[in-house]
């Protein structure tokens, strides 16, 4: 029987969103929360940056909660949109960080054609959109929810995002993102840890299969997001056994968002063990 990571006593969350991308709590008041929900360990690890991260170790250092620097990179496999986990790169590495300013700014004009086209439906207008974004941040799919939410069209980011904003909506548009095998292969050469977020989230449209995630490890990737709330326990299982027969850590974790998305920080956590063999493969340290 495999002890669960709440027994040993140690809880440790590594997918969270400040709004430094499109979740609601700074940096600060992320940490802040983990601490106070419990948590030991919490990684910030917002869409396409790093600009969170001195602000969420300062306050990791003040609220005695250690911190995993981390993003969550937008990347495409066949044409289709996957989440990749870097945990502990260099931020400096010029390769990945340009990579992700690409990102940003696809992600920027993308917003703005997505707000053009629910401007003729709907009246929407981007400085209504500028509203629900602080300064600086990544934008997202969220922001432009929150900002229809004020408007009236609909109650909540849910609503958005079953049928506004959802992948197969006429309103929908990509954004440009970096092939999956060369973002695993960047984030390894900046001293990154590479981790496939949930993997098996099927509500977003098709997942990748087991001969991809094969191709994957073949290019750098060290673990599967395994326990998180967009997985049953079919994909788990399966996410599981493909981790076992890879030889890849597994994490779990929340992909809390604050008060725009349900889920519950520390909802789904990775063991120990895991963070000390993933902290020992990073560039970077945990911040304690
Ligand atoms: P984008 O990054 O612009 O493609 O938007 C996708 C992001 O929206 C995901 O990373 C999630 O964080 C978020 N998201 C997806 N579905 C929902 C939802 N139902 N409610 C709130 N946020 C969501
Ligand atoms: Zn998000
Ligand atoms: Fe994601
Ligand atoms: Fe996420």
């Amino acid at each position: 029987m495999r002890a669960t990571p709440t027994l040993l006593g140690v809880r440790i969350d590594l997918h969270t969103h400040s709004n430094a991308s499109d979740g609601t709590d700074s940096p600060a008041g992320l940490v802040e929360h983990a601490a106070g929900a419990g948590l030991d360990v919490v990684a910030l690890t917002d869409h396409d940056t790093t600009a969170g991260w001195d602000e969420a170790a300062a306050a990791a250092r003040g609220a005695g909660i250690a911190l995993v620097r981390g993003a969550e990179i937008s990347t495409r496999s066949a044409g289709m949109s996957v989440h990749l986990l870097s945990y502990l790169h260099d931020p400096a590495h010029t390769g990945l960080a340009e990579e992700l300013r690409r990102a940003r700014e696809a992600r920027m004009s993308r917003a703005r054609r997505i707000v053009a086209l629910l401007h003729g439906d709907f009246g929407l207008t981007w400085e209504e959109v500028e509203e629900h974004v602080e300064p600086g941040a990544v934008i997202g799919r969220p922001h432009i929810a929150d900002a229809l939410v004020t408007r009236g069209v609909v109650v909540d980011r849910n609503e958005a995002f079953a049928d506004l904003l959802h992948h197969s909506s006429k309103y929908y548009v990509k954004h440009y993102a970096p092939e999956v095998l060369d973002a695993i292969m960047l984030v390894r050469d900046a001293g990154g840890v590479a981790v496939l977020a949930h993997p098996g989230a099927d509500g977003r449209g098709r997942i990748v299969t087991d001969a991809v995630i094969g191709a994957m490890v073949a290019s750098g990737l060290q673990g599967l997001e395994v326990d998180h709330r967009d997985h049953g326990p079919g994909q788990r299982e399966r996410l599981r056994r493909l981790a076992e027969h890879h030889g890849l850590l597994v994490t779990g974790a929340s992909d809390y968002h604050g008060t725009g998305k349900d889920n519950v920080i520390g909802e789904n956590l990775t063991s120990p063990d895991v963070l000390d063999r993933l902290e020992g493969l990073g560039h970077l340290a945990v911040v304690r």
